[in-house]
């Protein structure tokens, strides 16, 4: 029996099939708001989660001030088109292999998604560690746990209910704009946004707007639109109807084991009364935090936190059964029993995320530490000094090493090119710059047959090696060939 015909066919307290579906567990038939009050979660998940939490908290609020040679570990400045990635600096010129790049982690996230259903959402998304290990914290804090914030919320607003709730707008507030600022310090780094804090928001005018629309975004999402961001917004958690299937692991609900599920009565003997273990005590719906019922079954709500699941297994301990009615399982392992498998169609996303982790990893172990460029001025052409031709060239050189360098430039072919720079042909590359300027090559006039010819020109550093070549052509004098 299939999990619907299970819902259509059961017996007890089984909703009609799939009305759930008809609308969001969050809003009534009005299309009103509920709020949800989730009760505290507690349990052995909720620790794993809590520890995964605390350290991805540790790494956002630590990363900003770790540098590799001098480098931001993280640093995406797209105002200043600076990127640093795990310390290396990548340009526009890198502009390809960022954007493979970001194809790679959409292909992995694909396949994570058609293994793991949203596990993501549960354990790493900021949007669930923020709301819940941090915001959700403090309201049970101040305002204690689901019956008393609903018992608050529904009270008139006398001294109690206006201290609680400032106090925590309060600390929501101050949360949000600590959050902004961190989060500045990745575009930015942490020396802009300290240097903008000692000037003051008159000195930075525009950046003290977008922050403070930023901590106004953060405050209106944690403090009030919550779990909406992931039932109505998230464009992730939209694409899960089409990337989960049956062998996909998620949080599932034994309907065979739960069903027909039925109060508890002590002393009974269930499985002869034709009762599932399932008690309907409901903890696994006031403790889920986007107000939906798991044992309704998979639904696009759902953000895998598994509170439901902690949930569950105390009141299965409680009654004597087994716990794991609420588990990790595929669909296929609850309705046919079928142990997980690795899918042709997970098969295939794999090929295609290891070719292009391997391309990824030849382009990046392919990108030379300069990029140089030698353009024509428009509208320049030769001219003819002490019986040399000479032609001039904007360079610009970067650097993209951890080192500042000194280099020099020659002609590779055709061979007996002069460069002329003024000065010394000698140019210090300061480390992740751009070097502009300006060169000459000259030729004997005899070595010049063509009216435009092929050059290559390279750019050498102080051991003599080639660090990057250009290809570009010479002008010389119109001559008729016979
Ligand atoms: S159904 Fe369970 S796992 Fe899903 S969001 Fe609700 S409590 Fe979390
Ligand atoms: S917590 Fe477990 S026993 Fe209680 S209603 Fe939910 S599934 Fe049934």
């Amino acid at each position: 029996m299939s999990l619907d015909e299970n819902f259509r066919g059961g017996q007890g307290q089984v909703i009609e099939a799939e009305t759930f579906r008809d609308s969001v567990g969050t809003m009534d038939q009005s299309g009103k708001r509920k709020w949800v009050y989730p009760r505290k979660p507690k349990g052995r998940y909720t620790n794993y989660r809590t520890v995964v939490a605390w350290l991805l908290l540790a790494i956002f609020f630590v990363l900003p001030f770790i540098k590799i040679n001098g480098n931001p570990f993280l640093l995406i400045n797209l105002v200043d088109r600076q990127f640093f990635i795990a310390g290396q600096p990548f340009y526009l010129q890198d502009f390809f292999i960022l954007a493979l790049g970001a194809i790679t982690s959409i292909v992995f996230i694909i396949l994570f998604t058609v293994v793991f259903g949203r596990i993501f959402c549960g354990w790493i998304c900021p949007q669930t560690i923020f709301l819940e290990m941090i915001f959700r914290k403090i309201d049970y804090l101040i305002e204690g746990d689901r019956n008393k914030q609903m018992k608050l919320d529904r009270q008139e607003w006398n001294a109690e209910k206006i201290w609680k709730r400032s106090l925590k707008w309060f600390i929501f507030i101050i949360i949000s704009l600590i959050i902004t600022h961190w989060m500045f310090m990745y575009i930015i780094g942490y020396q802009g946004v300290f240097d903008m804090v000692k000037e003051g928001p008159l000195n930075n005018f525009t950046s003290f707007l977008v922050m403070i629309i930023f901590t106004a975004a953060f405050y209106f999402t944690f403090a009030w639109f919550r779990e909406q961001v992931c039932t109505l917004v998230c464009p992730y958690g939209r694409l899960q109807g089409v990337l989960i299937d049956k062998q996909t692991i998620n949080v599932y609900y034994d309907f065979k084991r739960g069903e027909n599920r039925s109060k508890w009565r002590k002393g009974e003997d269930r499985r002869a009364a034709g009762k599932g273990d399932c008690i309907d005590c409901n903890q696994c719906v006031v403790v889920c935090p986007t107000g939906i019922d798991i044992r309704d079954g998979q639904q696009l709500e759902c953000v895998n936190c598994t509170a439901c699941i902690d949930a569950c297994d105390e009141v299965m301990v409680k009654v004597g059964l087994p716990t794991g009615l609420i588990r990790y399982a595929t669909e296929d392992e609850i309705e046919k029993e079928d142990t997980f498998r690795f899918t042709g169609r997970m098969k295939a996303y794999s090929v295609v995320l290891l070719l292009l982790v391997g391309f990824l990893g030849f382009l990046l172990s392919s990108r030379g530490a300069m990029e140089a460029k030698f353009i024509k001025p428009a509208g320049s052409t030769f001219f003819v000094r002490d019986g040399e031709i000479n032609n001039t060239y904007n360079y610009t050189f970067l650097n993209k090493s951890n080192e500042d360098q000194l280099v020099t430039i020659k002609v590779i072919s055709p061979a007996h090119g002069q460069i002329t720079l003024s000065g010394t042909n000698k140019i210090l590359l300061k480390k992740d710059q751009m070097t502009k300027g300006t060169v000459n090559i000259s030729f004997p006039e005899n070595e010049i047959k063509l009216s435009k010819q092929n050059v290559t020109i390279g750019v050498y550093n102080q051991k003599g090696e080639l660090l990057d070549s250009f290809d570009t052509y010479f002008e010389g004098p119109f001559k008729l060939q016979f």
